[in-house]
């Protein structure tokens, strides 16, 4: 397809693209091979840096004070490192200058009293990594390449009050985006925003939740009616296993966005769940490439379906616990008693991976969590035999096959199954 002249494209950069002072310089390189392009770019913060805030967030709220001074340090000597490298001494200054401000916000987080809510404390807290990446690359883009434009992602994308995991008020963030966006696009600066972060009415920062950096690129592609949006990532696209647990895994040139859907659902982590379904709606095509191959084909993720059976694709999901229970007074499993345990499971808050039932048991899988498993028991024990087995395995095989299937479960005890037209699904132990 011919790029429309005036269309934008959305970037977004992930925490392993601006890990380093290299990284960062190959993210210029790249946004080199789109010079005459408009552009929004969505950073993450650099690396690790959003985990190493969690522990510091804890540090201060368990009062340990050594611990907070001694990795607050060390973020903050991971910063300044970074930014020596990159700049020349004048903007070195300036930089370091909006960095030191960041941190006394850091530090005095530790002293702050307040009566907000933990979750609210934890998204004030945590987005300071994403107003450090963007600040430090909008600053290395204006050096390196031309004029760009950094805007505060919380004055743009605006949410509900579900602090780590605020809802999208999708008219106000649109309208936000387009009059935040628009007029520096078309005086060609590229615009730098954070990922991840967003605001409730008052302005008071919320989060989209763990990795939602793709998500706010959906979310400014859908507003801006964006030409395309690229995930920058350090695998080649979006793969057909994970590659950390296998070795001869192969690239899924072309899916539609419902296989994308889907492979994210049953737990694909390459992409954000909720960032297909705002290009899904305006068919924006949504691009996962290598930061390291920037010329190379990804995958394209689009509305065409046809290639999405070509290869079989498996998730594992690990550490999952099985339950199995049956009613004490031996009654039949019919659509009363399930009802029953459907509203005693959203009462202890399960999150159900996989589900069957029999005549006299109904049984179902979640994710291991000690304090789910006690509540689960508590809610269904009254009333049902509650029996569960730990440390298992569930695997998805999408567009399964007789190969895929055995090799996914070879050598392992099959406790349940289950097969559609696309997908097989396997409960494994040992
Ligand atoms: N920095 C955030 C996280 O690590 C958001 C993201 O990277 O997408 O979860
Ligand atoms: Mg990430």
């Amino acid at each position: 397809m011919k790029p429309k002249s005036n269309s934008i494209l959305v970037f977004k950069f992930g925490g392993a693209s601006v890990k380093s002072a290299k990284a960062l310089n190959n993210v210029i390189n790249i946004l080199k091979l789109y010079s005459n392009r408009k552009i929004v770019v969505v950073v993450s913060a650099m690396g690790k840096t959003t985990n190493k805030l969690e522990s510091l967030f804890e540090a201060a709220l368990n009062e340990k004070h050594d611990l907070f001074i001694s990795q607050k340090d060390a973020l903050y000597d991971f910063h300044i490192e970074m930014i020596k490298t990159l700049f020349s001494n004048q903007a070195y200054e300036t930089i370091k200058h909006e960095i030191d401000l960041i941190f006394d916000d850091i530090s005095a987080f530790y002293q702050k009293k307040s009566d907000h809510s933990k979750s609210q404390r934890y998204d004030a807290f945590i987005s300071f990594g994403e107003h450090l990446s963007s600040l430090i690359l909008q600053f290395k883009i204006d050096q390196d390449l031309k004029e760009s434009q950094w805007s505060d992602a919380r004055k743009m994308i605006k949410t509900d009050d579900q602090f780590q995991k605020a809802n999208v008020d999708w008219q106000t963030s649109i309208e936000l985006i387009k009059t935040h966006c628009l007029e520096a696009l078309d005086a060609n600066r590229i615009i730098v925003t954070q990922g991840f972060v967003s605001s409730n009415a008052l302005g008071e920062t919320t989060t989209l939740g763990r990795e939602g950096s793709d998500y706010s690129a959906g979310i400014f592609a859908h507003a801006l009616d964006a030409e395309s949006v690229t995930i920058w990532k350090d695998v080649p696209g979006m793969l057909n296993a994970d590659p950390k647990f296998f070795e001869d895994t192969q690239k899924l040139d072309r899916i539609s966005f419902r296989e994308a859907i889907e492979l994210s659902y049953y737990g694909a982590s390459v992409i954000h769940p909720k960032t297909l379904k705002p290009l899904q709606n305006k068919k924006i095509p949504l691009y996962v490439k290598s930061f390291m191959h920037p010329t190379e084909e990804g995958t394209t993720i689009d509305v065409d379906t046809s290639n999405d059976h070509m290869i079989p694709s498996f998730i594992f999901k690990k550490n999952q616990v099985l339950f199995s229970i049956t009613p004490k007074d031996f009654s039949f499993l019919i659509e009363a008693n399930l009802g029953d345990i459907f509203l005693k499971l959203s009462e202890a808050e399960a999150e159900i991976n996989i589900m069957q039932n029999s005549a006299l048991s109904f049984s179902f899988l979640v994710d291991y969590n000690a304090n789910k498993i006690e509540s689960i028991i508590k809610q269904l024990s009254p009333s049902y035999e509650v029996k569960y087995n730990t440390d298992l395995e569930l695997v998805t095989v999408r567009h399964y096959d007789k190969k895929t299937n055995n090799f996914v479960c070879k050598g392992k005890k099959i406790l349940l199954q289950q097969r559609t037209r696309k997908t097989a699904r396997f409960v494994l132990g040992r």
